[in-house]
């Protein structure tokens, strides 16, 4: 196999629109070796950084960072990729390894420890997320057809981020995995990319999202991913710690209660991330969990409970729940009312059991009649809501920070840490009629009720200005 080291350069031709040179962006060297299916991938990633902006150097000294496709199909296959590693270390210095060889990034590694990245074949995603890290993506107003943020469809202020798609649990409720696959995480460099991109464009809170995010990076074996040039272990605590960092409210979402939660609660403890957990419990029957064949049924939840409140104590702990699943008896109902007066969880959401069209547990023996279903739905959220009164009653007299969300003719609604926007409450702010959607506020609580809280200003905080509305 002949290295084929030619590093095709974008030359720097007059724009067509209105005679403008395209500006100068980051450039990339490119060194391809191997058979024509790493030619192939090596065709995708040029095409991919020229799509989005790139320059293409032919020289390793005009280039800002170099990829490397490999081969490693023999030995002389491989000590020939490791000498086009180690060449372009000595003449640029900035290395990105991809292909057959980068599948044992050991061996790349150890030769070479100074690469940047290092990505299996076939894996366009992570190299660009590689690439990314290294050199952001460049953007041009002029010719690019949306914000570097992209569109969408939330306030400006808060975002939700997806860190993976698809699931490997198979709870036999749920269909999601037969219709959206396995577990598949993002890369952490290209989520904190995305996720810098949303707070330059103006977002104040980040929503994490996916189908289980306590299993980030599972099917990636915690991989180590890069950003800002620095390592970054695809790794819940990793990935949220990083998230704290970039100044904005992170609040989680959908994670289950695995040991490892443990430590994004210290997270929260140490006022990185927001103190909010938004943990899908379902049920506290082991019998019906185990029919549920829920993650971390095994779990004592309540045991768990009181230790992030112990690590923890502002944590606002959010459920959902299933009434009348499938062979849900009433003691095993009760059960759940205990746990909940137990647990005195802060936001609970609950449904009555619905057979979902190709879910298994429809098949499961005793189903609950429709109208008990709904009763038992009814009698948990009349529980949960004296529950939720009194959590929210405790918080009269507080100061707490809130995120505005809209501003109305009487003064503004926000939200506090213990608020996920659409699901939780809300604080209506009284007084502080120059707030606007985006700004933080300070308020004082006066009084709640089952799901909100109404407060006075105290005094508005933004990152641009600070000014006293009002000083009870
Ligand atoms: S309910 Fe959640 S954890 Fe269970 S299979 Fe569906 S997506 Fe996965």
């Amino acid at each position: 196999m002949v290295p084929n080291k030619a590093m095709p350069t974008a030359k720097r031709r007059p724009d067509p629109i209105r005679g403008r040179k395209p500006k100068v962006g980051p450039t990339v060297g490119f060194v391809s070796l191997g058979c024509p299916k790493a030619l192939v991938d090596s065709e995708r990633i040029l095409t991919q950084l020229r799509a989005e902006g790139y320059g293409l150097s032919l020289s390793y000294q005009g280039a800002d960072v170099v990829i490397v496709n490999t081969c490693g199909f023999i030995d002389a296959a491989v000590q020939e990729s490791l000498q086009a590693i180690g060449e372009a270390l000595e003449e640029n210095g900035r290395v990105i390894v991809t292909g057959c060889l980068g599948a044992k990034a050991d061996v790349v590694k150890r030769a070479h420890p100074r690469v940047l990245a290092v990505t299996g074949p076939h894996a366009l995603e992570e190299v660009m997320a590689a690439v990314h890290s290294q050199l952001p993506r460049p953007h041009d107003p002029f010719i690019d057809l949306v914000p570097p943020a992209g569109i969408k469809l939330t306030p400006r202020h808060y975002a939700y981020l997806k860190i993976s798609e698809g699931c490997n649990h198979r709870c036999t409720f749920c269909i999601i995995p037969a219709l959206r696959g396995d577990l598949v995480s993002r890369p952490s460099g290209e989520v904190m990319r995305e996720a810098e991109a949303l707070v330059a464009s103006g977002v104040k809170e980040l929503l994490i999202v996916s189908q289980d995010t306590s299993a980030y990076g599972v099917d990636l074996k915690y991989r180590t991913g890069f950003w800002g040039g620095r390592p970054l272990k695809t790794r819940l605590r990793e990935l949220a710690a990083a998230l704290g960092n970039l100044g904005v409210w992170v609040r989680l979402h959908y994670v289950y209660p695995y040991p490892h939660v443990d430590e994004v609660v210290a997270l929260m403890a140490e006022g990185k991330i927001l103190p909010y957990l938004d943990v899908p419990f379902q049920h506290s029957s082991g019998r019906i969990l185990r029919l549920m064949k829920r993650p971390a049924s095994a779990e004592d939840n309540l045991a768990r409970i009181r230790a992030w409140r112990s690590v923890c104590p502002d944590i606002t702990i959010r459920s959902t729940f299933i009434a009348g699943f499938p062979g849900e008896t009433e003691a095993e109902f009760r059960e759940l009312l205990d746990f909940l007066e137990q647990a005195q969880l802060d936001r609970v959401g609950c449904f009555a059991y619905s057979p979902v069209e190709g879910a298994r547990a429809n098949e499961l023996p005793d189903p609950v009649p429709s109208a008990v279903r709904e009763e038992r739905r009814a009698r948990l959220m009349q529980l949960q809501e004296k529950i939720s009164a009194r959590r929210l009653a405790r918080k009269v007299g507080s100061t707490l920070r809130v995120l505005v969300d809209a501003v109305t003719p009487k003064g503004a609604i926000g939200r506090s840490a213990g608020d996920a926007p659409e699901i939780d409450g809300v604080v209506h702010i009284d007084g502080g009629g120059n707030l606007k959607p985006g700004d933080f506020v300070e308020v004082k609580v006066a009084r709640s009720d089952t799901h909100d809280l109404w407060a006075r200003c105290v005094a508005t905080r933004t990152r641009t200005r600070k000014h006293v509305l009002q000083v009870e």
